[in-house]
């Protein structure tokens, strides 16, 4: 039997435990949580193809992008700690 070719990217992210993740899939399907194993819709889908994104869920977009800038805030904070603790 061939494989289904990969045409999304879907993006999850879990309204349980915030965790965030992403899947490539031949189908805009929904996937478990690896934290909670609860079964999530994407709130976004990439197409790979053409790469167009589909927004299934703009509540959960804007939640899961002000998440991905405090995470990359806390690295870049993280960062520049351990530079400055270099500097001394
Ligand atoms: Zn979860």
């Amino acid at each position: 039997m061939p494989h289904e070719p990969l045409l999304y990217r879907n993006h999850f992210c879990c309204p349980n435990d915030g965790a965030t993740w992403d899947d490539e899939w031949s189908c805009m399907c929904n996937d478990r949580c690896p934290e909670c194993d609860a079964e999530i819709d994407p709130y976004m889908s990439e197409n790979l193809v053409d790469g167009e994104m589909v927004i299934h869920a703009q509540v959960v977009y804007d939640k899961a992008m002000e998440l991905k800038e405090q995470v990359e805030k806390q690295l870049a904070d993280r960062f520049q700690a351990l530079l400055d603790k270099e500097d001394n």
